[in-house]
């Protein structure tokens, strides 16, 4: 079985998607987690948007004096602070880069760890472009229908930072999954791949879009699941979505939160756990059977969750 720092015989962190967020509805849930000993990743937006946004404009972004009071706080307290793009809407190549610069003047550096957000076109290697074999590329098509081309990869268009992403960001979020522990399906992480050469190394993580759908993942059996196997878990929500309410932490995470923090887990920020794999000689080309098997996983779980949320049109926002 893998061993990990300080004898901790599993691993478990967050990647928290800035979706909607403000200090009033993730601000209880992270006083918890650091109470608990959980040091994870937020990602922010660093610019404001100015045009509008029909789906995220209730979220805070670094423009506001609060939340950017807030997150400083947080990395001070030794959270990671990651990159969600420059701001909720599609940001051209100039936007993009003075987001990150804004993160690096308020940071101190640049963010080392990013995830694309929902049908942004700046998106690298995103939609359809993030996968290879023929079959589940086409039946992806056929599901999500999608409208944008994504371009932050490509060198001629107005929305490129490929440049720029491959020389600041380290590691960048790809396909979820529905279940805890991702080094199951993943188990060569974080991977290059060669044929998406910008960004330097991809991760997996476990899917789990607001309150309700974490605390099924995160359920006692899974936990028990996962210390046993000695596995990883880096799960991707969404704080803003429904686990403080009034103040409160839903109870039921709360208390999954709590069970978790007392089995012997390795809590810490998804840079920090990635860079120990990668030194740990688990990261590295992803094999090929690896990565067909990951592909049809990822698209089998994202027609489950679609056909269980019996909304279809919302399988398009499920990257956010
Ligand atoms: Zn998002």
């Amino acid at each position: 079985m893998r061993r990990f720092p300080d004898g901790k015989r599993f691993a478990f962190t967050i990647i928290d998607d800035t979706d909607v967020a403000t200090v009033a509805n993730v601000g209880p849930i992270y006083r918890l987690l650091e109470q608990l000993g959980f040091r994870t990743t937020k990602t922010v937006w660093p610019l404001d948007c100015p045009e509008g946004s029909p789906d995220f404009d209730t979220s805070q972004t670094l423009a506001d004096c609060s939340y950017r009071e807030f997150v400083l706080d947080l990395q001070r307290r030794g959270f990671e602070i990651a990159s969600h793009g420059a701001t909720m809407e599609s940001s051209d190549r100039a936007r993009t880069l003075r987001g990150l610069e804004v993160m690096r003047a308020t940071f101190g550096r640049y963010p080392e760890v990013h995830a694309n957000h929902a049908n942004n076109i700046e998106n690298l290697y995103w939609g359809a472009e993030r996968l290879d074999d023929p079959v589940v590329r086409a039946l992806y098509r056929l599901a999500v229908r999608e409208g944008n081309v994504y371009q932050g990869h490509r060198e001629t268009t107005p929305f490129w930072w490929g440049d720029i992403a491959q020389k600041h960001l380290r590691y960048v979020r790809n396909l979820t999954f529905d279940t805890l522990d991702v080094s199951r399906v993943n188990p060569t992480m974080p991977y290059h791949d060669e044929r998406r050469p910008l960004v330097n190394w991809w991760f997996s993580a476990a899917d789990a879009d607001n309150c309700g759908e974490f605390n099924r993942l995160v359920r006692v059996e899974a936990q028990d699941q996962l210390e046993q196997d000695g596995g990883v878990a880096i799960v991707a929500t969404h704080f803003g979505k429904g686990f403080v309410t009034d103040g409160r932490v839903n109870e039921l995470t709360a208390s999954l939160l709590e069970r978790l923090s007392r089995r012997p887990g390795w809590f810490v920020p998804v840079g920090q756990l990635l860079e120990w794999l990668q030194r740990s000689g688990v990261g590295g080309s992803l094999p090929a059977a690896e990565w067909r098997r990951m592909q049809w996983r990822w698209l089998a779980d994202l027609l489950t969750r679609g056909v269980r949320d019996r909304f279809l049109p919302r399988l398009r926002r499920r990257f956010a």
